[in-house]
């Protein structure tokens, strides 16, 4: 039995039972993908008709039994990915009615296979139903004394101990157990809507998505390319792995061709700025069509020469119904490199690719008015049927999210 503890989930009021199935869809999701790929790798008689993993709403947690052949390292991966989770454990869950001398037999169970004489241990006590007849010190103690009686275990470190084991006393039932998974924190996706990222090859971006993830949202990709990617391809495998994390969704694949061939008549040079605005043109009708809330990109201030407030200005005023999120703007190089390497993006990302934005950034001009902007898009011919042909020329590539 999982015991899977939730963060902000818990000071949203009203909301709060929104949050807690969004949650509870989410890890049911993935826990069944994983046993259902173990159930495929023969683990499991295929002539079994194995139950859907069950995830219930505690009083403030949640708990989900699975079968007892899944795999328990596939598991803890799927948990540690979803956002919501503080923190998660598996345990062996007992009746609230559990007297303190079967607790400690049990821990005692637990700890005597890691027990030895060099090595220290901790019991941590946390009771969240203040009825229970001992206190969390006294349970420590007392079932600390036992450990020491009836295991090779002779001291115990109340700082920084070899092994802990947990007790957990909520209303319902007492959970034991000797190791506690951090989970990513942030909001359960799908509780703050869906989003459309706009996806370029490089390191940015995939941490952009995963971020808008964190707070709750759910990841449609877009991208703009230069040659029509497959499954394959670097921006697919990019959108693959950070859905991992971002959960089911699509990739928009869309021509840079029909932007770049109009652009050539013009002459200008503010084809970046003018390219970013129509980016988030074309995101804009992908978001109406598609139902999406908002687009999301991994603009960075002052990251390059290009990304200005006023670059970033001029691209929002091509905006008329939508907000561009920008979950980056603030962070420095590092910490996003950080985040790529934590959610495996990284390498793919320095993989080499020809984006399209590598073709204009010779052009690139650091500053621009949004009255400038606007009287230089006005010089390109057939604007609309520049994004009409972009769009009718889109293809798209489900994921799974896994
Ligand atoms: P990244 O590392 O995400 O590529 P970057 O530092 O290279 O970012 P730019 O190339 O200036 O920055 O792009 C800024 C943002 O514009 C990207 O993070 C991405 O959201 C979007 N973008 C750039 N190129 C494309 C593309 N070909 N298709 C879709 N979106 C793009
Ligand atoms: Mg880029």
């Amino acid at each position: 039995m999982f015991l899977i503890h939730y963060g902000e989930i818990a000071l949203k009021g009203k909301n709060r039972r929104d949050f807690e199935m969004a949650l509870k869809r989410d890890i049911q999701r993935r826990v069944e993908k994983v046993t259902s790929s173990s159930n495929s790798s023969g683990k499991i008689p295929s002539s079994r008709v194995t139950p859907s993993p069950k995830v219930s709403i505690r009083h403030k947690y949640l708990t989900l039994e699975v079968e007892p052949s899944a795999n328990e390292q596939e598991i803890i991966s799927a948990l540690g990915k979803t956002f919501g989770i503080i923190w998660f454990a598996n345990t062996i869950e007992l009746s609230r009615k559990t007297e303190l001398n079967e607790i400690a037999e049990h821990i005692i169970k637990l700890a005597k296979p890691d027990a030895s004489a060099k090595q220290t241990f901790k019991i941590s006590c946390k009771r969240a139903d203040k009825k229970f007849p001992q206190t969390s010190p006294e349970v420590e103690r007392e079932i600390g004394h036992q450990v020491l009686e009836n295991t090779a275990y002779s001291k115990v470190d109340l700082t920084s101990p070899d092994h802990e084991y947990f007790i957990e006393i909520e209303t319902d039932r007492i959970f034991i157990f000797d190791k506690k998974h951090r989970g990513p924190g942030g909001l359960p996706i799908g509780s703050n809507g869906r989003v459309l990222v706009l996806l370029s090859g490089g390191i940015d971006s995939p941490v952009a998505a995963y971020m808008m993830a964190k707070r709750g949202c759910a990841v449609d990709f877009l991208h703009f390319y230069v040659k029509e990617p497959d499954e394959n391809s670097k921006i697919i495998r990019l959108a693959k792995k950070v859905s991992e994390y971002t959960g089911p969704g699509l990739v928009f694949l869309t021509p840079y061709l029909p932007f770049n061939m109009q652009i050539l008549e013009t002459k200008t040079v503010y084809e970046l700025v003018l390219f970013r605005r129509f980016m988030f043109k074309v995101a804009e009708r992908m978001c109406e069509k598609k139902r999406l809330k908002t687009i999301a990109t991994g603009d960075n201030l002052g990251q390059v020469a290009s990304q200005t407030l006023e670059n970033m200005t001029a691209a929002d005023d091509a905006l008329i119904n939508h907000t561009s999120m920008r979950p980056l703007l603030c962070l420095d190089k590092e910490e996003i490199i950080t985040f790529a390497k934590k959610i495996g993006t990284y390498e793919i990302s320095n993989e080499p690719h020809k984006d399209c934005c590598s073709i204009i950034d010779k052009h690139a001009k650091t500053r621009v008015e949004v009255k400038k902007i606007r009287a230089e898009e006005e010089k390109i011919p057939d604007y609309e049927k520049m994004l009409r042909d972009t769009l009718e020329n889109g293809t798209e590539i489900k994921l799974d999210g896994a």
